[in-house]
């Protein structure tokens, strides 16, 4: 998958979460000539799984993921869904 998911606690009952992606390629193929040429692929996809050598190489341009940008989104969840309906009336 693309994205990383981390979850930390702020207070009682409110999450944090973090949804970490890596956008668009900013390699510059043309440094050796002294200009600014990216390969215009827009998302990281990793090549391998996991864990695995191929995880941080990208596998529509090949490049390492340190080149892509990266998208740190967050979201507050509160609570969680498990005890939503459980209260007997
Ligand atoms: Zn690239």
């Amino acid at each position: 998958m693309n994205l990383i998911e981390e979850l930390k606690k702020i207070s009682r009952g409110i999450l944090m979460k973090e949804r970490i992606m890596y956008e668009d390629c900013r390699k510059n193929h043309a440094a050796s000539i002294g200009k600014y040429v990216v390969d215009g692929c827009c998302k990281f996809m990793p090549a391998g799984e996991e864990g695995s050598h191929g995880a941080l190489k990208c596998a529509a341009c090949n490049c390492h993921r340190n080149f892509h940008r990266k998208v740190v989104h967050q979201f507050l969840t509160y609570g969680d869904c498990s005890s939503k309906s459980s209260i007997p009336k």
